[in-house]
């Protein structure tokens, strides 16, 4: 089966609207720099959030700007009590200390969870801080296709802080026995043939080859890859899609539901913060 993410995204927008629509909700969004994929991704949260009536507040700074200012920034948003959320578009340029940026965000506005503070409640299994988007976005669209993770073997492959250590922490949480692999593991096609769901997020096309998963595999494909201006994920996805048990595409998966993702934790910000 082919598990398209646009489905998904529409149920979670249903599951928004009353309060978007009813409340003024708004979000921010700091970005660096210049990067074409990071605006393709900018563009998608301005459309899905203009439909649910929840306002972007978009921030371009330079290049060569200096970690202090953009702290400096970072902080005005922090006590804006108008903006419930922030998101800060990464990668962020090498020249600033992206630790110091990062955890410069409040923890109750940090609605992409990348702060000390929400990925530790992740790796803890606490569901009441902001989670990160992507992710999430690789559980709802198990649960929308009643795929239950308890007691599979799942393969991870990439072991960064916003997609494959989050994830490999939240299929545990649910009772997956999760393997995480990266550029150094040995033997990665017995790791991913042999696991019942296997999630790709390395950034490479075509990574995920056929011989490396069997016809009962599920494979939720993470990567954006973007080549003559055509956009790929991380599996074969041609080779793959008539082959395994189920599929995620690109484009068309994951990544449909990443910014719809974004707005919901932005209304659970808003939420946390009239408690
Ligand atoms: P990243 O930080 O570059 O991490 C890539 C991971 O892949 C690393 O852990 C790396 O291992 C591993 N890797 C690289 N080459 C490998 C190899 N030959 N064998 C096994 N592992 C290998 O990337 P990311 O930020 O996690 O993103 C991953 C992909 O997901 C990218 O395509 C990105 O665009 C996409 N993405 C999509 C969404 C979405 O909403 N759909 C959101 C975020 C990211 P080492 O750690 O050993 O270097």
């Amino acid at each position: 089966m082919i598990l398209k993410g646009k489905e998904v995204a529409k149920k979670i927008q249903e599951s928004i609207a009353e309060v978007t629509q009813k409340e003024k909700i708004a979000l921010a969004i700091l970005a660096i720099g210049e990067n074409k994929s990071a605006d393709a991704y900018i563009k998608g949260v301005l459309r899905t959030s203009e439909k649910l009536g929840v306002e972007v507040k978009l921030m371009r700074l330079p290049m060569d700007i200096s970690t202090e200012r953009v702290i400096n920034h970072i902080e005005k948003i922090n006590n804006d009590d108008s903006i419930n959320g922030l998101m800060i578009q990464m990668p962020l340029p090498k020249s600033l200390d992206q630790e110091k940026v990062i955890n410069a965000i409040d923890y109750r506005k940090d609605i992409d969870s990348m702060t000390d503070k929400n990925l530790g409640m992740v790796l803890k299994g606490k569901s009441n801080g902001l989670m990160p988007c992507t992710p999430v976005a690789v559980l709802e669209t198990l649960d929308y296709y009643d795929i239950d993770v308890t007691g599979l073997d799942v393969t991870v492959i990439g072991r960064s802080n916003i997609v494959g250590k989050p994830v490999a922490a939240l299929l545990t949480n649910r009772g997956a026995t999760v393997t995480i692999c990266h550029s150094r593991t040995k033997k990665l096609k017995e790791k991913t043939k042999s696991a019942d769901l296997v999630i790709v997020a390395v950034g490479k096309k075509d990574f995920l080859s056929k011989d490396m998963v069997s016809e009962k595999s599920v494979v939720i494909d993470v990567g954006i890859n973007v080549e003559n201006g055509k956009l790929y994920g991380d599996a074969d996805y041609d080779a793959l899609k008539n082959y395994v048990k189920d599929i995620t595409p690109v484009p068309g998966g994951v990544g449909s539901i990443t910014n719809t993702l974004l707005i919901r934790n932005t209304v659970k910000a808003f939420r946390l913060s009239r408690r």
